[in-house]
């Protein structure tokens, strides 16, 4: 692969990468800057559980111990939310896929569509750093923006720079205990992935212990060769 294109199908970015490097900031970039829609299978997950379906009842105690859910779970609902119009458009899968099994299916689901997948963005940092990223972390409930105790914190305390909304969200997951936990998820059962995507020839590394804007023009690199 030399990045450039030989299919018309809608684009599919893969990013990849521990709890905490940054995937949910980055896809959102890359959701507004090029019009690709952002499939968080954890927002999925989040969704299921808070309305309270089979799925999401069967998901809530594993996410909480920071255990990966099920494939079978989370491969239905990638595949549905996959089949929804606005996908059309070209995807950014983040959090997904997170095992063997999953990079499996997604293969065979886009090769019914006749879709392939672009590029694998590995997005490279340093785990010990990751505890104190994720532990400081939250989110406008109003439109999604991530902040950090630290490393971003609003203009005005508690209020959203872009919407101006007052309900922060902190994730019942991000507490230091849960993310040894997905941490340790990640390299036995995501890392394989690696592998399997360099072996296709579609994995990018992207250093992303940087600036966001740095590691944000990287990314937008990689995606422009892969746009139509
Ligand atoms: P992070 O990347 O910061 O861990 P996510 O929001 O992607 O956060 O995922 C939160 C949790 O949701 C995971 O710890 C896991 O329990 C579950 N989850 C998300 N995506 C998957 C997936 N593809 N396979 C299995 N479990 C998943
Ligand atoms: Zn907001």
């Amino acid at each position: 692969m030399d990045g450039s294109r030989i299919t018309q199908a809608p684009p599919v970015l893969i990013l990849l990468g521990p709890p905490g490097a940054g995937k949910g900031t980055q896809a959102r970039m890359l959701e507004e800057r090029f019009g690709l829609v952002q499939l968080s299978t954890g927002d999925l997950l989040r969704a299921a559980v808070a309305s309270g379906s089979e799925a999401g009842k069967a998901a809530k105690a594993v996410m909480e111990a920071g255990d990966l859910v099920g494939d079978d779970i989370v491969i239905a609902i990638l595949r549905d939310r996959l089949a929804q119009p606005d996908c059309g458009n070209g995807v950014i899968l983040d959090g997904f896929p997170r095992t063997t099994a999953q990079a499996e299916a997604l293969d065979q689901m886009l090769s019914e569509s006749g879709q392939q997948i672009d590029a694998a963005v590995l997005l490279e940092v340093d785990d010990v750093k990751m505890v104190v990223r994720i532990a400081g972390r939250f989110t406008c409930g109003g439109c999604g923006e991530g902040y950090h105790d630290t490393f971003k914190t609003p203009k005005v305390a508690d209020t959203c720079d872009c919407c101006g909304a007052r309900k922060m969200t902190r994730r019942a997951d991000d507490n230091a205990s849960t993310v040894m936990s997905r941490l340790d998820a990640y390299h036995e059962q995501t890392s394989p992935l690696v592998a399997y995507y360099t072996d296709k020839g579609a994995l990018r590394r992207v250093d992303a212990m940087g600036r966001i804007e740095d590691i944000q023009k990287a990314i937008v690199t990689l995606t422009e060769r892969v746009m139509p």
